[in-house]
């Protein structure tokens, strides 16, 4: 997709408690893949939540959760082919303006997180009428970032997007996990688990 680049001034926040880890209690410190210091100053970094709710019960689970350093989210994207970053980057383009809802956020409702995560990205989808839904934010050091991030999308419009990567991607991204990356098992079953969402 061809956004234009941001120049951050003040358009950040501490890392607020709904992107810290649900495992630690605390802020993400480590990229799931190199274990790279995040917490550092002009390390820039994504996190994914997927969560659960529990309607009636005011519950939620954690489904799964980790930060993964921009080198190597860029790693990952390479994996993808370039059908597929396409397919996904046309979906994306034709259902939100990320320029638009950024300078739209920022105008109504500043650095409030919580506005940012309301609705779901795609569909619009109000968060509480979400059972599922995952969100994302763009963080640098100890701080969270405005970008076009964070947001948040509903499972609904993930299954959507899922279904429009092909197998083949699939199986290149999931060998690709197995051969790169020397991670736990569970942490491999994860990033396959995961819908990608390229940024
Ligand atoms: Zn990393």
């Amino acid at each position: 997709m061809h956004l234009p680049d941001l120049g951050i001034l003040n358009e950040y926040v501490t890392v607020p408690k709904v992107f810290h880890s649900y495992a630690s209690g605390r802020p993400f410190e480590r990229c799931i893949c190199c274990e790279k210091n995040l917490l550092k100053n002009g390390t820039q970094y994504v996190i994914e939540k997927a969560i659960r709710q529990y309607p009636g019960f005011g519950a939620t689970d954690v489904i799964y959760e980790y930060a993964m350093c921009i080198e190597c989210t860029t790693v990952m994207r390479n994996a993808l082919s370039s059908d597929s970053i396409r397919v996904i980057e046309n979906y994306l383009s034709s259902r939100v303006n990320l320029v638009e809802r950024r300078k739209r956020l920022l105008a109504q409702s500043g650095k409030d997180v919580n506005t940012w995560l309301s609705n779901c990205l795609i569909s619009g989808t109000a968060m509480k009428d979400s059972v599922e839904y995952q969100i994302y934010a763009h963080c640098d050091g100890g701080d969270l970032l405005f970008t076009y991030l964070p947001y948040m999308v509903s499972a609904n419009a993930l299954q959507e997007l899922d279904g429009l990567i092909s197998s083949e991607t699939k199986e290149v991204l999931g060998d690709f996990i197995d051969n790169h990356f020397g991670l736990p098992p569970q942490y491999k079953e994860l990033l396959k688990r995961r819908k990608t969402l390229v940024l």
